[in-house]
């Protein structure tokens, strides 16, 4: 095995980037920004994704898909729309190549020139809401709630795998309301499915809250968000949920008849998580020997390794770890066997726990005649020996597992709770960003002015304005002018 990993306390940011490679989660491709997801990284978003689903399935939403490609007129039909996302949009221009003169390569050809060119979708609310406009005639017809797994394009300048790619994978869900309280109550909805999602699967606390209107999506009227926090004190925004108003029903023009009879614009939702969480689950857990993952989201929950000399003895290791096997995958926990011999035991630990596999069982000789088994936990690196003898196997290593994603939890949440700080002067404020990092909970007169000065001085952004919290009447850390509550300032991913 090769060197170990940068560790966290030293490079912080070269420990991701590397464990994200050595764990063969993703890597780089010929094209800046954009990244190869490799099969072990898929198979995690794969398990993300599945859970997701459910919980849009069990909220009512159903799954369809809208083009890759966005006629440039649609952009620019809302107005704030296509100023917040102009900056990042990938166009197409021509369909064809041709041979170049010199016989080499190949040149675009100019008269292959698109009459309107196309956008790559940063996101797909015009297209969709173009097409909503023949879906939609009367109250009946609502509420639609629509769902799409799909990829977008964003021509991020500063890039980095998972957590800001320029082309990523995530899920954006779209639905339109005969009112607005209903499409309001949607919204906050599917804010508490992502904070579900994050804190039960990927035992990733969340705070959930209102984004500033500088921080708000194009277009929205109100942007809720998931804000989670990194090991290294930074905050990373893991899911948004927009109210869009009626915003996008008046840009193209998408009417309801009312129950009264009356003609109405429909309001909308729309909401999406990314690849990013990849980058969440990452940093909030992983060590400095490699990635932790929770049981829930991990591909694989247990690993077997048999510590062996010669066929005979791996023969008779495999029966008794094949009647593991076949215990712990009736109750539904996923296990792999790794009996390679191309690898030696140590070799192997190793690999696991770079991979974050949550437990680890090894049997040698010594084992079989004891009838005992030695279970590693990946997250807090403890051994112990088990006699078979005195308990099920299958039940164990099931409440072993929840404990482990529980635990892991706690870990993270203990950590979020240090990390979150009140600061009650711009001294102090100054000096927790400098020299704390994490939250800091304070006070702030409202304006985008104050907000943007506090950005260009610190680098901390307003990450949200909390929902769960007292009111409580103050006064602005910076500008001293009256405030009505506290809210949640980091420098962010
Ligand atoms: P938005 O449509 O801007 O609200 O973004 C929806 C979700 O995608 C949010 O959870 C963002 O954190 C995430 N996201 C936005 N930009 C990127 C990016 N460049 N790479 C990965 N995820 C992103």
């Amino acid at each position: 095995m090769s060197k170990g990993l940068p560790k966290r306390s030293e490079d912080y940011s070269l420990w991701y980037n590397e464990l994200v490679k050595r764990a063969d989660l993703a890597e780089n491709s010929p094209v800046r920004g954009c990244m190869v997801i490799k099969p072990y990284g898929y198979s995690i978003w794969e398990k993300m994704q599945a859970q997701l689903d459910k919980m849009f399935k069990e909220t009512g939403h159903t799954n369809a898909y809208f083009p890759l490609f966005i006629p440039k007129s649609y952009l620019s039909k809302e107005a704030s729309h296509v100023e917040g996302f102009a900056k990042e949009c990938a166009v197409v221009t021509h369909y064809r190549l041709k041979n170049s003169e010199d016989g080499k390569g190949v040149v675009v050809d100019p008269d292959a020139k698109l009459e309107e060119e196309l956008i790559v979708r940063p996101t797909s609310e015009t297209v969709i809401w173009s097409t909503y406009k023949n879906w939609i005639q009367s109250y009946r017809d609502l509420p639609l709630l629509v769902n799409q797994w799909a990829n977008v394009v964003r021509w991020e300048m500063r890039t980095r795998l998972f957590l800001r790619t320029a082309e990523f994978l995530w899920q954006e869900g779209h639905t339109a309301h005969a009112s607005k309280q209903e499409a309001i109550d949607e919204t906050v909805q599917m804010m508490n499915v992502y904070a579900e999602f994050a804190e039960k699967y990927m035992a990733v606390p969340v705070i959930k809250g209102v984004k500033s209107a500088n921080e708000r999506f194009a277009g929205a009227e109100d942007t809720y968000c998931i804000e989670a926090m990194m090991q290294d004190g930074k905050a990373l925004q893991a899911g948004t949920s927009h109210f869009l108003g009626q915003n996008f029903a008046k840009a193209f023009d998408v009417k309801f008849a009312t129950k009264e009879g009356a003609l109405d614009y429909v309001w909308g939702t729309s909401w999406g998580v990314s690849t990013r969480l990849m980058g969440a689950l990452i940093m909030a857990h992983s060590d400095d020997n490699g990635l932790v993952l929770p049981p829930k989201l991990a591909p694989i929950q247990v690993v077997i390794v048999p510590i062996y000399k010669g066929d005979d003895e791996l023969d008779r290791i495999s029966d008794k770890a094949k009647e593991i096997i076949a215990k712990l995958r009736a109750k539904g926990i996923t296990v792999h066997y790794d009996h390679r011999d191309t690898h030696k035991p140590g070799w192997k630990f190793a690999e696991y726990e770079l991979k974050g596999v949550p437990l680890r069982i090894a049997m040698g000789p010594r084992d079989l005649e004891n009838n005992t088994i030695e279970l590693a936990r990946r997250d807090t690196l403890t051994k112990e020996t088990i006699n078979l003898n005195d308990v099920e196997i299958d039940a164990y290593v099931e409440a072993l597992l929840e404990k482990i994603q529980e635990s892991i939890y706690q870990k993270a949440l203990n950590f979020r709770n240090e990390m979150t700080t009140e600061a009650n002067s711009w001294e102090e404020f100054e000096d927790l960003i400098e020299n704390k990092g994490g939250f800091l909970s304070a006070h702030w007169d409202g304006t985008t002015e104050t907000e943007e000065k506090i950005k260009e001085l610190t680098k901390a952004t307003i990450r949200c304005i909390p929902i769960d919290q007292k009111a409580e009447e103050g006064k602005c850390i910076l500008s001293g002018k009256p405030s009505k509550g506290r809210v949640l300032f980091a420098r962010a991913y």
